[in-house]
């Protein structure tokens, strides 16, 4: 639905952050699932792997020592501290993605958004995904019993401080119905898919248009 066939246009760059536990990770699945031209951007990170994750499909699970010669030699498009651990974007697989007309989706927290904002503001569109209270972020913590009762408790600190940042954000999702969340944000990309500025042929195929109907006026 978002595609105009005939136009061909940039990448998105399109940043999803929250605390955990408002289910920006579900909104990522279902948009990977429906959306063929959104590709995932998978971060590096030196934390210890859950019982449910993969290497190479949810993170790159990275040494610290790995981790700083990645950053070191400029192979990260951003990178941050979360929660005690690193986390970082390699660069390549984003380049190479846009440069193939495909739209990225970042998992990112605010630190990374705002290296990305510095470096590349026009190609990047953000989305912050709030829970609907306090007490329901608490709870999907909890139902999702991967992480110890501390590290749950160290994350609900957290999520105050990642929430504070929601000011930086282009759009807001209020989280309260999955299936509503999940509409609202693939109304923000085929939007953000129809700028003027993020079309490469437009300039050309209006002209045509132009010149069309002058020939038709005379
Ligand atoms: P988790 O450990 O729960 O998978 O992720 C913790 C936090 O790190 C999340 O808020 C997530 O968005 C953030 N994060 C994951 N990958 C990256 C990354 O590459 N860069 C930055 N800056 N944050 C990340």
């Amino acid at each position: 639905m978002g595609e105009q066939p005939g136009i061909s246009r940039r990448g998105i760059m399109l940043v999803l952050s929250s605390p955990s536990g408002a289910g920006k990770t579900t909104l990522t699945r279902n948009l990977l699932d429906q959306e063929q031209k959104v590709a995932l951007s998978i971060s590096a990170t030196t934390r210890t792997r859950r019982p449910s994750e993969i290497d190479g499909v949810h993170y790159l699970f990275r040494t610290k020592r790995q981790f700083e010669v990645m950053r070191d030699s400029g192979e990260l498009l951003e990178w941050a501290e979360v929660h005690g651990n690193f986390y970082g974007t390699p660069r390549e697989p984003v380049e190479k993605a846009l440069a193939d007309g495909r739209d990225v989706l970042f998992d990112i927290d605010w630190q990374g958004t705002r290296q990305l904002l510095d470096k590349m503001r026009e190609d990047v569109v953000t989305v912050f995904v709030l829970p609907p209270s306090a007490d329901e972020l608490k709870a999907r913590l909890e139902r999702r019993a991967e992480d110890s009762a501390s590290v749950i408790a160290h994350r609900l600190q957290n999520a105050a401080e990642e929430i504070s940042h929601w000011q930086e954000y282009d759009y807001i999702l209020v989280n309260r119905d999955l299936d509503d969340s999940f509409a609202r944000l693939r109304a923000i990309l085929t939007a953000e898919r129809l700028k003027r500025v993020k079309m490469l042929d437009i300039e050309s195929f209006a002209d045509r248009l132009l010149a069309d109907l002058k020939k038709m006026a005379i």
